[in-house]
């Protein structure tokens, strides 16, 4: 697992690159102080990413880490009240679940997020934080990744090729997944809180999907 770990660290911080070189290229940049996409509730991001998170979060100063992890506890408490995610069930296995917890969270704003719209967590963050913004197209204007709206340009994948990365981001899931004696189901979803507050690792295995409880940090 740390190799693989390792791999994926390595493959965001190529993807960052690659982002910000077609990025400038194309002129493309945020609104400034722009921090909408963190404060409109939650979205989805893979187990691989949420791994990621948890083994990197030690690198973060310890008064930062104590902050997101009991804002993104309370953050959990408040939609197991509201019967939109359990820390029970924390892996959101079909696009209905991932759309339905996205709605019931709307007004929630991501736990790294601090008040003057900085992530606090921003040299982890997952890697749809690294990309989400301007629309990516392909050959005859395929999209290959929807973009926020607020960009006035888009990005070509000749120059940022998302599918490529997604393709190596998706052979470590897979690795990831075989390893931990998984046949099937190698590609499931976590949100953010989840990531922050709960050890997802037992996850990666058959057994544990019997698993029906987590721990707090
Ligand atoms: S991890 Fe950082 S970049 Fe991603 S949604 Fe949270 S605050 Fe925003």
């Amino acid at each position: 697992m740390k190799k693989i770990a390792a791999n994926y660290s390595r493959l965001l911080r190529d993807i960052s690159t690659s982002f910000r070189m077609a990025s400038e290229k194309h002129q493309v940049t945020c609104r400034s102080g722009c921090f909408e996409c963190c404060a409109k509730g939650f979205f989805d991001i893979t187990l691989l990413d949420a791994l990621h998170i948890r083994d990197n979060l030690k690198k973060v100063p310890a008064h930062i880490r104590e902050r997101v992890v009991e804002t993104a506890n309370a953050q959990l408490d408040l939609l197991e009240q509201k019967g939109a995610f359990f820390r029970s069930k924390p892996l959101l296995a079909s696009l209905a679940a991932i759309d339905a917890l996205s709605r019931r969270s709307a007004k929630m704003r991501c736990p790294a997020l601090d008040e003057r719209g900085a992530c606090l967590i921003y040299e982890i963050r997952p890697l749809i934080c690294r990309i989400y913004g301007p629309t990516v197209r392909g050959p005859r204007r395929a999209v290959r990744l929807t973009g926020c709206g607020y960009y006035q340009r888009e990005l070509p994948d000749r120059d940022f090729p998302l599918f490529s990365h997604y393709a190596v981001r998706d052979r470590l899931m897979k690795e990831m997944f075989t390893r931990a004696g998984r046949q099937r189901l190698w590609e499931v979803d976590t949100i953010i809180p989840a990531a922050l507050a709960l050890d997802l690792e037992p996850w990666l295995t058959p057994a544990a999907l019997r698993q029906k409880s987590f721990r707090k940090r």
